[in-house]
């Protein structure tokens, strides 16, 4: 069910395994594979350059204990050595997002299209599996939203996310429990005009928090680069709070106040460098100074918000005015009033409770016969090829271990 990144895998797997078994693929639109054509912005981001495990599960707010089998079976390797294997070169950027050479998702769409047509995988498309009953002892029905009725002997649910819990009732009705769906991998709406002014200008390893919120690897603080934009903040460092965090944030309304930490190094380290730089240049004007060598409207932004002049001379600079300027660059408050989508990726946080899927096999733990894949599952990654590694694996073992039960 469903002709994405895991079900095409599935497919592809399930008919490699045994090719003498029908495999269909129902598609509820008309196209298939189409996130992965608009993917990464059209370049499709296809995974990761992390091929060790424990390294590669921190970038999993949710789903871990389930991907930590799925990626043993199928990991970053298996995915960067089979899509080489079927003429698909990838290539690694400076952050480790993995890209095909051509810089073009079409390539990845016709690759995974070619191997399914090659092995004789079927495919129906414009009609979506309505809903679905198992069958005794073994097997199941499958009825289609135009009315026809399908018999298989195992079923891969691979539909992608939702995000309102009703749309999940096909499941849920066979008493599987659903985790709520919220958005997940968001930027910040912060109505400050001051700020917007610096729309544009990024700002490489700086560390985000919530206030309030501790979740994440490093206790509620998120490191990377942070991005100003004409409506608040976004980049790396935002977008994995906005993961991490996805659940509290919702439950707050997206109506938070968030701490950024410019300098990225905290505050022991920023104040011995400043004071340091405060020696230094103690006879310059202080605009024509920069301690943490940010972006020159970023620091002109620092002296405004902290009330002191450009032209004031540094060691004319009084205690209180050092404090409240250190406090800026390390501890820069924002109000947060909304999110806006990311729209180079987005997915749900949330789907089917991990609790409910047999980690080895990806099949359901209480209807034999039926499995899961992608992004149905409650289990989510931040940007940077996360998400399709965890269709690629979720999609290869669930493919696998179907068509052997079938
Ligand atoms: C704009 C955008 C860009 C992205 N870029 C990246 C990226 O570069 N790297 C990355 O790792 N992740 C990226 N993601 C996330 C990634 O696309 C998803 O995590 C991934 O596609 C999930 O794969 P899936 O097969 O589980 O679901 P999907 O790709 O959503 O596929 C599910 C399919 O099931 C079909 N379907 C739904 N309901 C039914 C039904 N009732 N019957 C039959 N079929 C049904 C849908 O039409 C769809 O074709 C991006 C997401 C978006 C929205």
């Amino acid at each position: 069910m469903g002709g994405g990144a895991a079900g095409y895998f599935a497919a592809i797997h399930a008919k490699t395994a045994k090719p003498a078994k029908k495999v269909l693929i129902i598609e509820k639109s008309n196209k298939v594979l189409a996130k992965v054509a608009i993917s990464g912005g059209g370049r499709c981001n296809v995974t990761h350059n992390e091929p060790d495990l424990a390294a590669i599960l921190e970038y999993y707010p949710r789903g871990r204990g389930l991907l930590k089998w799925a990626l043993r079976k199928w990991g970053v390797t298996n995915t960067i050595r089979w899509f080489e294997r079927h003429g698909v070169q990838l290539k690694t950027e400076e952050d480790g997002r993995m890209f095909p050479i051509t810089d073009d998702s079409a390539t990845v769409v016709d690759c995974l299209l070619h191997e399914a047509q090659r092995l004789g995988v079927e495919c129906m498309t414009g009609t979506g599996i309505k809903e679905f009953e198992p069958l005794s002892p073994k097997g199941f029905r499958v009825i289609t939203e135009k009315g026809d009725t399908i018999i298989s002997k195992t079923l891969i649910i691979a539909c992608g996310g939702f995000p309102k819990l009703s749309q999940f009732e096909f499941v849920a009705k066979h008493g599987i429990e659903i985790s709520e769906p919220v958005p997940s991998l968001f930027t910040f709406n912060i109505p400050d005009k001051e700020l917007h002014s610096l729309m544009g200008v990024s700002v490489p390893g700086c560390k985000v928090r919530v206030a309030g919120m501790d979740s994440g690897p490093e206790k509620g603080w998120f490191s990377g680069p942070v991005l100003i934009t004409h409506w608040g903040l976004s980049g790396p460092a935002v977008l994995k709070a906005s993961a991490f965090l996805a659940r509290e944030l919702h439950a707050a309304n997206y109506d938070v106040t968030v701490l950024v930490d410019w300098t990225g190094m905290g505050e022991e380290k920023a104040r011995s460098l400043w004071d340091a730089d405060l020696l230094m240049n103690a006879a310059k004007k202080v605009g024509n100074t920069n301690p943490f060598h940010f972006p020159a409207r970023l620091w002109s932004l620092m002296l405004s918000r902290s009330g002191v002049s450009e032209d004031c001379i540094v060691r004319d600079l009084s205690k209180q005015d050092k404090n409240k300027l250190l406090e800026n660059c390390i501890r820069c408050s924002f109000s947060v009033k909304g999110k806006t989508t990311f729209k180079e990726e987005f997915v749900t946080a949330g789907g089917v409770s991990i609790a409910e899927i047999d980690k080895d096999t990806m099949e359901c733990k209480k209807i034999p016969g039926l499995f899961f894949a992608g992004e149905i599952i409650d289990m989510d990654g931040v940007t940077g090829g996360f998400n399709f590694q965890a269709a690629w694996s979720t999609g290869y073992l669930a493919g696998v271990r179907a068509i052997e039960k079938s």
